[in-house]
């Protein structure tokens, strides 16, 4: 029913109609990665922007919003404090080199803050997300020739029955293997040792994260950072106790490393199976942790955690990123699903 509704207002809801609902309405939106290089770790999860999409992204943004601080939300929904009419909140998730390299410099220019927010033990290339191994893995046996050995070695790991399985039918396998279950993750691991790939290798190879110092120096600029987890694994799939100890691990590691206090946290993938009662908990019990963020797009904020849209697109995105068309339809999803009609503000 919800679903029917929602695509029946679809074609309704172009960002100018919506916008009069975004007024006195923090609008926040995500990332990951912005680069016109191909990084093969994301290219198969998720569409990035090139920096002129990001460009063209920033500059509709601020002639339709302004941008606020994650001090100045924070403070609002913590204690009041007021926020402009049309706000909107910027922020990047994982801490990829990209961050430093590529959006830091264009954040910088275009004068627009932003929050990082970081994977303790991803930072200074210590450990690769499970998505990235998957990612990995897929574009190398896509671009690399294979040999015949291989490819019944990766297929017979992966549960094909056929004993020459073709690389589509492989691909496909890797691409049901899910990153949140550890038996699948083990096929993964295994699969790249059988292609000959070491993630330590990689990791030092490609140096796919920012390092301690990259990310201080983010801080200096003016940029905020906020934790995101010890090794990005989604709450939903951790018992209470491991969710107490990613925690507090994580906010650990960003006090120490960075001196923060006033932490943010924002849940790994999403905060599916976590309650608000369950983070006002935290919340009253680490006097560090400031607020929660999560990626359920315009669904109602408060003092406990607060929403994000995420910009980054579908694998096989062709046309050119519509930011806009992004917030319309996110709100348009949230209104349908989650009484995002209410002000939340
Ligand atoms: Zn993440």
């Amino acid at each position: 029913m919800r679903e029917r509704l929602e695509s029946v207002l679809a074609p309704f809801s172009s960002f100018d109609r919506v916008r009069p609902f975004l007024r006195r309405r923090l609008t926040s939106i995500f990332g990951h990665v912005v680069s016109d290089r191909d990084n093969l770790l994301v290219t198969d999860l998720y569409r990035y922007p090139t920096t002129a999409e990001f460009r063209q992204m920033l500059v509709f943004l601020r002639e339709n919003f302004e941008f606020v601080t994650l001090s100045d939300v924070v403070s609002h929904f913590r204690d009041g404090a007021p926020l402009p009419e049309y706000p909107v909140f910027l922020s990047f998730d994982d801490g990829l080199r990209e961050t430093a390299d590529v959006i830091a410099p264009i954040l910088k220019d275009l004068g627009i803050p932003a929050t990082f927010f970081l994977t303790a033990r991803a930072l200074d290339n210590r450990y690769l997300f499970y998505g990235h191994r998957r990612s990995y893995l897929l574009t190398l046996v896509q671009t690399a020739e294979m040999r015949q050995s291989m490819r019944q070695s990766v297929g017979a790991l992966l549960g094909l029955s056929e004993p020459e399985p073709a690389l589509q039918m492989i691909c496909q396998a890797f691409r049901r293997l899910s990153v949140h279950k550890s038996d699948d993750c083990a096929r993964l691991d295994e699969s790249a040792e059988a292609l000959g790939v070491n993630w330590q290798e990689v990791l030092d190879a490609e140096q796919p994260f920012l390092s301690a110092k990259q990310a201080k120096a983010l801080l200096s600029d003016g940029f905020s950072l906020g934790a995101h987890g010890t090794d990005h694994t989604k709450f939903a799939h951790l018992n209470e106790t491991d969710r107490r100890r990613d925690l507090r691990r994580s906010l650990d590691f960003m006090a120490e490393t960075f001196g923060l206090d006033g932490i943010a946290f924002c849940f790994p993938h999403s905060h599916k199976g976590v309650t608000r009662r369950w983070m006002t908990e935290q919340l009253a019990a680490d006097p560090r942790l400031s607020i929660f963020f999560s990626t359920a797009n315009y669904a109602p904020n408060d003092r406990v955690m607060v929403n994000r849209v995420c910009f980054d697109r579908p694998v096989d995105a062709v046309e050119p990123l519509d930011v806009g068309d992004i917030l319309a339809r996110s709100f348009l999803h949230s209104a349908v699903h989650h009484g995002g009609w209410r002000r939340a503000l």
